[in-house]
C-alpha cells in the first residue's frame, strides 16, 4: 500500500457511524489559487454495500419514529453547530475552492439558510409523520367510501451525489429535504472539494445530533456505490449532463426501480425587454445582474446566465455598461486585498473553460471584452480565467452558443429584433434552469412568461419596482421548486413541503371516512 502524501489532510469517510479511510493516495485536492496540496480522498477498498444497508436498517427506523416537527428539530440544531464555525467553513471554501469571502457565503450561509428554513417549516407540522396530497375525497356512491393520497417515507437510503461548486449549498439542501421526510442521508460530494462537506459533516457528527445512521458521508469516488442501490433508495443527483446520464442508465438503478432526480448543466438567460432602452432603470437592473452573476462564483453555478438577449439597438450600449462593470473586479487569489473574483476549481476547468471560448469564437462569437484589470495571482500555478463576455451578432446561426456550457466567467451576448425571435432563441436552449426578463413594463413580462414557461424550471421577472430587492437570477431559495426540464435534467428540488414528495412514496389510501379517522394527526396536508 502507498503511504499517503506526508503531512497531508486525509479525509475520511463517515460510514456505519464510523470514520474509515480508503486505500491509496487517493486523489488530490488542491487550492486553485496556487496548486498546492490540501488534501486528499480515497474510498477504495471500502464496503458500500454494507454502509447503505446501515442507513436502510438504522438511520431510517429512526427517524420514521420522530413526527416532522422533532425532525425539524434536528435540523435546527445542525444549522446551530455549523452556525457557529463560518469563519472555519469560509477559510476552508476559500483555500479548496478559491472563494472569495462573498462567494463561500452563498455556499456556506446558503447551506445552513436551508437547513434552517425547513427547521421553522417543519415545527408548523405538528405530530404528523406523512403528508396528504389534497383532501380526502369521496370516491363513489356511498358518501362514506372516501379515498386520500398519503406520501410515507421511502425504506431506502437517499444517495445523494453533489457537483463541485457547492460543497455546503448542496449537502445540506438535499439532506434538510430528506432528513425532514424522513430519509436517511448518503452523501457523495465531488472530490476536488469535497474537504467542505466532510468538515460540516464532522462537525455535526462531534455535536452527537442526528441518530444512528441517520447521515453518511463518502469522500473520493462513488466506486462500485451504484451497484448496491435497490427498490426504495432515491438518487438526488446535482452535476453534468454526461454523468446525470450515467447514473440514470446504470443497470442496477433501472432494474431496482431506483427514483432519479437529476440536477444537470443548463444554457440559462438573461433578457432585456424591448422597452428596456439605455437610461431606463431596466437597462440598469439589467446589466448589473449580468456582471454580478458572470463573476459570482467565478460563474461556477449552475444557473449562471451564460446567454443575455439585448434588443438589437440596445445591444452597444449594454455590451458596453457589461464591459465597464466587468473591467472593474480584480480577479486572483482571494488572499489578496480587493479581490473579487477568484480562480476556477482547478486547472483541468480553466483549460476547459479556455476550450469553451475557443469553440464559440470558432462558432462566430466575437470577443467583446476580457477585463483588463489584470490577475492578482500567479497564472502558471492558479487556474484563474478573466471574465469573458462574448457578442454573437446572428444567434440563430449558431448551434453551440445554446448549446454549449462554458461553466466559468463567460457569457454570449446576443442581438433580437422581435419577441418572436427572441423566444425562439431562448428556448434553442433545449430546456433551461431559469431565465430573468428585466423590463419596465409588466406587461412584456406575463408574455415572456407565457411564451418560456414550458421551457423553464424557474422565470425571475423583473420590473423596476423590485429591481433593486429581488433574491438574484443565480440564487435558489427554499420556499421555490428548482430544476428545469430537458437538458437541465428534468429534476426538482427544494421548494418547501413540494421538495420532500421525491422522498415520499404518495399512495391513493381508501377507505371509509371512519377509517381515516383513526389516522389522527399522522398526517398533514402539504398546503405549500
Ligand atoms: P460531474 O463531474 O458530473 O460530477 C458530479 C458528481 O458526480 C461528483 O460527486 C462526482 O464524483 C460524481 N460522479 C462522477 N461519476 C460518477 C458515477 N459514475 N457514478 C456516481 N457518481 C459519479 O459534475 P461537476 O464537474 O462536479 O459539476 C459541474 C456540473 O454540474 C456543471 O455542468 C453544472 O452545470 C452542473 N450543476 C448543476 C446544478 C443544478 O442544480 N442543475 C448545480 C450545480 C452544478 P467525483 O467528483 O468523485 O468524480
Amino acid at each position: 500500500m502507498t503511504p499517503p502524501h506526508e503531512g497531508v489532510l486525509v479525509l475520511e469517510s463517515f460510514l456505519n457511524d464510523s470514520w474509515v479511510s480508503g486505500a491509496g493516495v487517493g486523489a488530490p485536492l488542491i487550492n486553485p489559487s496556487d496548486g498546492n496540496l490540501v488534501a486528499t480522498a480515497s474510498s477504495d477498498g471500502l464496503d458500500l454495500r454494507a454502509a447503505l444497508q446501515y442507513g436502510r436498517d438504522r438511520g431510517g427506523p429512526a427517524l420514521r419514529a420522530l413526527s416532522f416537527s422533532e425532525r425539524g428539530a434536528l435540523l435546527g440544531q445542525i444549522a446551530d453547530a455549523l452556525n457557529g464555525r463560518r469563519d472555519d467553513w469560509y477559510e476552508i471554501s476559500r483555500i479548496n475552492s478559491g472563494n472569495t469571502k462573498a462567494d463561500a457565503a452563498i455556499d456556506v450561509d446558503g447551506g445552513i439558510g436551508t437547513l434552517k428554513y425547513f427547521a421553522k417549516l417543519a415545527s408548523t407540522l405538528g405530530d404528523g409523520r406523512m403528508l396528504s396530497d389534497g383532501p380526502a375525497t369521496r370516491l363513489g356512491r356511498d358518501p362514506a367510501f372516501v379515498g386520500v393520497h398519503l406520501g410515507m417515507p421511502v425504506r431506502g437510503v437517499a444517495i445523494q451525489i453533489n457537483a463541485y461548486n457547492f460543497p455546503s449549498w448542496g449537502l445540506w439542501g438535499k439532506a434538510a429535504v430528506a432528513l425532514l421526510a424522513g430519509v436517511p442521508v448518503f452523501a457523495k460530494p465531488a472530490t476536488a472539494t469535497a474537504w467542505l462537506s466532510q468538515a460540516m459533516v464532522k462537525a455535526v457528527v462531534d455535536a452527537g445530533i442526528l441518530p444512528t445512521g441517520a447521515l453518511s458521508l463518502l469522500c473520493g469516488g462513488a466506486g462500485d456505490l451504484l451497484d448496491h442501490a435497490r427498490f426504495g433508495d432515491v438518487i438526488a443527483f446535482t452535476g453534468s449532463a454526461e454523468t446525470g446520464l450515467k447514473i440514470s442508465h446504470s443497470p442496477r438503478v433501472v432494474s431496482e426501480g431506483v427514483r432519479v432526480n437529476i440536477e444537470a448543466d443548463s444554457l440559462n438567460s438573461a433578457v432585456l425587454a424591448p422597452d428596456g432602452a439605455y437610461g431606463t432603470p431596466a437597462f440598469d437592473f439589467f446589466t448589473s445582474e449580468v456582471v454580478k452573476e458572470m463573476v459570482a462564483k467565478s460563474g461556477q453555478k449552475c444557473t449562471a446566465i451564460r446567454r443575455v438577449f439585448v434588443p438589437a439597438e440596445q445591444a452597444d450600449a449594454a455590451a458596453e455598461a457589461i464591459s465597464a462593470g466587468l473591467a472593474a473586479v480584480k480577479v486572483g487569489d482571494p488572499a489578496n486585498e480587493g479581490v473579487g473574483m477568484g480562480p476556477l476549481v482547478h486547472m483541468g476547468q480553466r483549460k476547459t473553460v479556455e476550450e469553451g471560448i475557443a469553440a464559440l469564437t470558432a462558432a462566430g462569437a466575437t470577443p467583446v471584452s476580457r477585463a483588463e484589470a489584470g490577475i492578482a495571482g500567479d497564472l502558471a500555478k492558479g487556474a484563474f480565467v478573466s471574465p469573458t463576455l462574448l457578442r454573437m451578432n446572428d444567434g440563430a446561426e449558431s448551434a453551440l452558443v445554446h448549446d454549449l456550457e462554458v461553466f466559468g466567467p463567460v457569457a454570449t451576448l446576443i442581438p433580437y429584433n422581435s419577441p418572436a425571435e427572441l423566444f425562439s432563441l431562448v428556448r434553442r436552449g433545449g430546456g433551461s434552469l431559469v431565465t430573468s426578463v428585466f423590463g419596465n413594463d409588466s406587461d412584456f413580462l406575463v408574455e415572456a412568461a407565457e411564451a418560456l414557461g414550458d421551457s423553464h424550471g424557474r422565470l425571475m421577472l423583473i420590473d423596476p419596482s423590485v429591481g433593486a430587492s429581488h433574491g438574484g437570477h443565480g440564487i435558489v431559495m427554499p420556499m421555490s421548486q428548482h430544476g428545469g426540464p430537458g437538458r437541465a435534467g428534468n429534476g426538482s428540488e427544494l421548494g418547501a413541503l413540494r421538495g420532500l414528495w421525491f422522498y415520499l412514496q404518495r399512495s391513493a389510501v381508501q377507505a371509509s371516512s371512519a377509517t381515516l379517522e383513526r389516522f389522527g394527526g399522522r398526517y398533514v396536508e402539504a398546503v405549500n
